[in-house]
């Protein structure tokens, strides 16, 4: 598949961003301290195979990797990308960052939100409320004849003058009939460079963003991400389709905030693009 899409072939990607959205939303009324993480990847798995799909990141594999095990990454704290599912119960204060992916139809849905579970401190409710506005600013920068460096910038801008880290051995992706595309979208970028977008291409973008340093390790398991100072990490992702005259969001955290308060502070006088 090239990298843009027809109009039917969006329609179908929009269908695949809608399930995943809904997936968030149903293990979202299930976060709450003393909840069991593998509870959750149970809670998204039935429900994704119940709508007719599949779980895109179980048995997901590299070269160097043995395939990812779970149906949901469950990034606590310091994790910020990757993590297992398992016998950890969330504990209040918890940062959670819940990725999830589908394939429907053969077509990927990718998207992930980041939960606080109870009350939070106001640095980690700092830290969340940057990264969902970079993710806003970050996709308010994306339109037809823009680039992927416009996006990274943006997000890069908005969380470096308040002193964040910006994970840059992680990045955002084309997304299609594969998990993940060309182009490769950064987080981080110059404006004008890098690859020229172009209306019909399908996106995810996904600032994950560190209260400390922008450097990461990995755990033995060879997937889980964790800052490299420990500490606290946030992780927001859309899909967009560049249009005409700038992007539309594919996926929605509208149905998870039914469930829950976002941890975020909306800023009214923040200007989006
Ligand atoms: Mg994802
Ligand atoms: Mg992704």
């Amino acid at each position: 598949m090239g990298m843009l899409k027809t109009t039917h072939e969006i329609a179908l990607l929009r269908q695949s961003a809608n399930l995943v959205a809904q997936t968030l939303a149903e293990v979202a009324k299930h976060v709450f301290p003393g909840q069991e993480t593998l509870v959750l990847d149970r809670i998204a798995e039935e429900f994704i195979q119940s709508h007719g799909a599949e779980p895109a990141f179980k048995g997901y594999g590299a070269p160097s990797l043995s395939p990812f095990p779970y149906t949901l990454c469950i990034s606590v704290n310091d994790v910020v990308v990757h993590g297992f599912p398992g016998s950890y119960t969330l504990r209040e204060g918890d940062l959670v960052s819940i990725d999830c992916g589908v394939l429907l139809n053969g077509y990927f849905g990718d998207s992930a939100y980041t939960f606080g579970v109870g009350d939070l401190s106001p640095e980690k409710i700092r830290l969340c409320t940057a990264t969902y506005e970079a993710l806003q600013l970050g996709i308010s920068a994306a339109c037809p004849h823009g680039t992927v460096g416009d996006i990274g910038f943006a997000i890069q801008r908005h969380c470096e003058v308040q002193g964040l880290g910006v994970v840059r051995d992680l990045v955002g992706h084309g997304i299609g009939s594969k998990l993940h595309e060309t182009p490769q979208i950064p987080n981080f970028g110059r404006p004008r460079k890098g690859r020229r977008l172009r209306k019909g291409m399908t996106l995810c973008v996904e600032p994950m963003i560190n209260l400390g340093t922008s450097d990461v390790v990995i755990d033995a398991d060879g997937w889980t991400v964790r800052s490299a100072d420990g500490s606290d990490s946030a992780h927001y992702e859309h899909m967009i389709c560049i249009n005409s005259d700038g992007s539309e969001i594919l996926t929605t955290f509208e149905y998870i905030e039914q469930h829950i308060t976002p941890p975020y502070k909306m800023n009214e006088t923040l200007t989006y693009g």
